[in-house]
């Protein structure tokens, strides 16, 4: 599913009912989702579902892993150490209650602390508010950015989240991106990990400007203004 580099907001619930009807498990990668929308993983009915701390303002380090409890059952542990066992003999292992028997050894507890602050740091705000917020943004980049000649967007889906991915015309995305770090905004350019997605598009890579809730509009006013002059200088 490499969309996800473009911001597209996929349709995994349908994903999901497609793959269940071919006997998959499913997983869904949700690093890129959950700092930006509602999860609700009962109607998305996935097997397994993941997310990331530190994408959603939490810990490096952290993360989710959801897995469906019938699944979970029928799962060996995967690691072993304290408090996943139940009763040990030397003729045999029976093993904790779920999810301790998942959970071998001592856990990032302050991680864990800290992943727990940023979901209630979110809440607080309020997820619906962090996406009108973000969608709001997004608008105002894609707007601000098409006045630049030469610019090409890739990744322009109705439904997507607050990434920008783009290229001008006649200049490299990782020199556009050297200039306008010097000038004060970070972005990430090259082929983001997803090779596969820059050949179907035939380019080398893109720059990709992302937006979060405490970003404001004069900050992508100033934002375009250094991708224009980056493009003045390269073109
Ligand atoms: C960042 C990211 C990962 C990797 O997660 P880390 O917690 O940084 O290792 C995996 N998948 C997606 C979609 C991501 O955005």
């Amino acid at each position: 599913m490499l969309l996800i580099w473009l911001g597209t907001i996929n349709p995994v619930h349908e994903m999901v009912s497609e793959s269940k009807k071919m006997g998959a498990l499913t997983l869904i990668d949700g690093a890129q989702s959950a700092p930006h929308m509602r999860i609700n993983v009962r109607e998305i009915d996935c097997d397994f579902y993941v997310l990331s701390g530190h994408k959603m303002y939490g810990p490096t380090g952290t993360g989710v892993l959801f897995a469906r409890k019938s699944v979970m059952e029928e799962m060996p542990p995967y690691q072993g150490g304290g408090e996943m066992i139940k009763t040990v003999t030397f003729k045999e292992t029976t093993y904790n209650d779920l999810p301790f028997r998942y959970e071998a050894g001592t856990p990032n507890i302050a991680g864990a602390i800290g992943l727990a602050e940023a979901a209630d740091f979110m809440a607080d705000i309020g997820i619906e508010k962090i996406e009108e917020i973000e969608h709001h943004l997004t608008a105002y980049a894609h707007q601000k950015l098409s006045e630049i000649e030469g610019i090409r967007f890739i990744g322009t889906a109705p439904q997507k989240t607050s990434v920008v991915s783009f290229l001008i015309e006649g200049t490299h995305p990782t020199d556009v991106g050297t200039i306008i770090d010097k000038l004060g905004y970070a972005v990430r350019t090259g082929h983001h990990c997803t090779q596969p997605l820059m050949d179907k598009y035939g380019i080398p890579g893109t720059v990709r400007a992302s937006f979060s809730a405490y970003n404001t509009t004069d900050e992508i006013d100033g934002f375009s203004n250094a991708v224009a002059k980056a493009a003045k200088m390269l073109r």
